[in-house]
């Protein structure tokens, strides 16, 4: 799980994280909601490591995070510009995480062709990125992240640059991993029906704060605030 105690973060100004207590269980799903700018993207790579908090803990499965390098909290992290190796074919891409820890070949090979078998990518693995469509290049972003077994799996926004049918098919497809593999998932999005079709539960979030958390029904059904009412489009 994950334990958020009063965090904070500010870039020298006022703080774009502020004060937030969050606690997500094992192997949920949930989803972070809320407008540009409201601080989604800082709270996840607080929770990743790449950001420092100013004040406030953030545990991980029992552990306190703060001190500890981004390569050594058990996140992945998969982002809307999932930049990959234009040079590597796909397995090279898939990898790459394991050969950069020193993994051995034969080793790094069967955890290549697992992941690619679980994201159905192995008829592709030879191929290079720019020979990819969308999709794919999303499902090789998301095989590169989980190839190291993350107990905690960060999506920002990663389906945003996505056609409408593919980020459908591609909400069904990370939920099935999520469930497949009992990671513990937070999912960035500002897309609504993104947010109430994936999510355990989830939070809307505005300046850095957390306005609400329920479960989709529980806010579509009754906003805490008139900032929640107004974004979900529901009267308070
Ligand atoms: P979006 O939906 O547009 O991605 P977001 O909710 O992810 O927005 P953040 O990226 O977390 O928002 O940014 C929150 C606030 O923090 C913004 O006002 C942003 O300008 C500011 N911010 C983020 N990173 C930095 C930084 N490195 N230095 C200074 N300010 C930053
Ligand atoms: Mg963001």
């Amino acid at each position: 799980d994950i334990r958020l105690s009063s965090i904070s973060k500010s870039f020298g100004g006022p703080a774009v994280v502020n004060n937030v207590d969050l606690e997500i269980g094992s192997g949920e799903f949930l989803v972070i909601l809320g407008p540009s700018g409201c601080g989604k993207s800082t709270l996840l790579r607080l929770i990743a490591g790449l950001e420092e908090v100013t004040s406030g803990t953030v545990e991980i499965d029992g552990r306190v995070m703060n001190r500890v390098d981004p390569g050594r909290r058990g996140c992945a992290m998969v982002f809307q510009n999932y930049a990959l190796y234009p040079h590597m074919s796909v397995a090279g891409n898939i990898g790459y995480g394991l050969r950069v820890e020193g993994v051995k070949r034969a080793e790094r090979s069967a955890r290549v062709t697992e992941i690619a078998r679980l994201l159905e990518l192995e008829a592709l693995l030879d191929r290079k990125p720019a020979q990819l469509s969308g999709g794919q290049r999303q499902r090789v972003a998301m095989a590169r992240a989980m190839i190291r077994n993350p107990s905690v799996f960060l999506f920002d926004e990663p389906l945003s640059n996505l056609d409408a049918k593919l980020r459908a098919s591609m909400r069904i497809e990370i939920k099935r991993l999520h469930r497949q593999l009992g990671t513990t998932s937070v999912f960035v999005t500002h897309d609504q029906l993104e947010a109430m079709t994936m999510a355990d539960r989830m939070v809307v979030m505005n300046g850095g704060r957390i306005e609400q958390l329920g479960t989709p029904q529980e806010i579509y059904r009754r906003p805490a605030t008139a900032f929640v009412a107004g974004f979900i489009g529901t009267p308070a």
